[in-house]
């Protein structure tokens, strides 16, 4: 049996006792849930706006898919861009796409405002492509990138592969031929189906240690505006026209304004007096999924990348069907206690959870899927086993896949008293930042421009 120990959280050194509401309680805006999401959402409210906030969280700060995800930043949707320029047409599909990759910027002013220590690596990572078809969907994503004023995302194709000259003329200068050797090269592997690579900007940080610290730096910072109860778990949220109520244990609190940050897993109760019922539709729309990971500990030959591979049959954008890719991020741990070694952590395989099943943090890891995850870095990362490798962590985290595959961030249609920033998505730490920000600038009373983001419902159209 394996425990599920996750890398970000052994490395919290936190001191802070938990402290749980002890009496009924009041601010501007409650936030539920103490994750990235919550953690960026209350950074920004404090920043711009004058308003108070309560924070509430049932376990600990960054105890959920923040302190058990792979730590990778990248800026990609878990579905096709095509799939989302077809939904929302070009214009707001870019937006969306450029309000992720702005996430970067809403990081550094983050960890240089708040003086932050967590250390955040970046570079050039790296996906890699073993059929056509792949290739294709990329080039089609750089296609409508170009025409919407993105910047083109490099991608190289073997010319061992053939694939160049089979591809229609409208992709010229959308991509580059090399030698298969670079390929492999840049994908730190041997293995010879892997004939195109897709490239851009990565990074990876331990997104636990990030928000446990600046939670720290909320509550030094603003004394009079700032409070978090740990331990608290919200069992009811009754929304009226101008404010709502949450219950927790045998206290209330309450709020002009409720932003869920609980990704996905609520498990409480709304009930909404000022409008069209929103329970039954809001327990519905999250598809929960277990990630497993597995982490290893090697010597520091090498530097930071995150690299992803999809083998024959795959799509390149991610598995909300539930294809399995495998990835893995290298990055130095344990510098700080004189012991820096690299730890490669490997990810991909996933478990849908059956509706209304309960997950627990508790249940140990599978020995088959952290067999499969060896089993993958043994036949394709190349410095696996390096002589000094040593396993020593395996983990899952749950994750929440919206209907649409795009986190949801604003009001409630039906009562704009209760906002959202969730849906982790399997990609949510920079668009849980840039969701941290939209929500500020809503409760400081902006009116936004629409975007791919916002919550819907056809019955209570804003
Ligand atoms: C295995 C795995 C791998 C991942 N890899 C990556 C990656 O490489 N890159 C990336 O960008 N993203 C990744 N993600 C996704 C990313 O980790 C999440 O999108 C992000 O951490 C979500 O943050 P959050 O604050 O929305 O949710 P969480 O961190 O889950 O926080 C939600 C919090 O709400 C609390 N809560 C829930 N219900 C209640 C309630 N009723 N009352 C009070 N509190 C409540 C929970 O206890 C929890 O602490 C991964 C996720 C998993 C699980």
């Amino acid at each position: 049996m394996i425990p599920n120990t996750s890398p970000w959280l052994a490395q919290l050194n936190r001191t802070r006792p938990a402290v749980p509401l002890d009496a009924d309680a009041s601010a501007d805006v409650a936030i539920v849930g103490a994750g990235i999401a919550g953690a960026t959402t209350a950074y920004f409210t404090l920043k711009n706006t004058n308003d108070s906030v309560l924070m509430l969280e049932a376990d600990m700060v960054a105890h959920g898919a923040t302190g058990h995800n792979a730590g990778q930043i990248t800026s990609y949707f878990e579905r096709p861009f095509e799939s989302i320029v077809k939904e929302f047409g070009l214009e707001l599909a870019v937006e969306g796409q450029r309000a992720i990759e702005s996430a970067w910027g809403l990081l550094d002013e983050i960890v240089a405002e708040a003086g932050l220590k967590t250390p955040a690596y970046r570079f050039t990572g790296y996906a890699g492509c073993s059929e056509f078809e792949q290739v294709v969907e990329h080039l089609e994503e750089n296609k409508d990138r170009t025409q919407g004023g993105l910047p083109q995302e490099t991608i190289l194709i073997a010319e061992e592969s053939g694939w160049a000259p089979a591809l229609p003329s409208f992709y010229e200068g959308l991509y580059s031929v090399v030698s298969q050797e670079n390929i492999l090269a840049l994908l730190e592997t041997d293995d010879r189906r892997y004939q195109a690579v897709i490239a851009s900007q990565k990074g990876c940080m331990n997104s636990a240690r990030f928000t446990e610290e600046l939670i720290g730096h909320l509550l030094a910072t603003y004394p009079g505006r700032f409070s978090l109860y740990e331990k608290s778990p919200v069992a009811k949220v009754t929304l009226y026209e101008d404010r709502g109520e949450l219950v927790v244990g045998e206290h209330t609190v309450e709020a002009r304004r409720v932003v869920l940050c609980t990704n996905g897993f609520e498990q409480f109760h709304i009930e909404n007096t000022s409008g069209s019922d929103i329970d039954t539709k809001f327990h519905h729309l999250v598809q929960g999924r277990i990630g497993y990971m597995a982490g290893y500990l090697e010597s520091m030959n090498a530097s930071p990348v995150a690299i992803s591979y999809f083998p024959k049959g795959q799509p390149v954008t991610g598995d909300p069907t539930g294809e399995t890719y495998f990835y893995f991020t290298r990055r130095p741990h344990g510098e700080e206690e004189g012991e820096a070694k690299n730890l490669v952590c490997a990810g991909g395989p996933e478990q849908v959870l059956p509706n209304q099943a309960e997950y627990s943090r508790n249940q140990h890891c599978r020995e088959d899927v952290r067999e499969s995850l060896d089993d993958f870095l043994g036949s394709t990362y190349k410095h696996y086993p390096d002589p000094g490798t040593e396993y020593a962590f395996c983990w899952h985290g749950l994750m929440g896949y919206t209907p649409g595959g795009l986190r949801r961030i604003g009001a409630e249609p039906c009562n704009p008293v209760l906002l959202y920033n969730l849906g982790c998505n399997g990609v949510g730490i920079l668009p849980s930042i840039y969701g941290g920000k939209r929500i500020a600038r809503i409760l400081a009373g902006e009116a936004l421009e629409t975007s791919i983001f916002d919550p819907v419902d056809q019955r209570c159209l804003i």
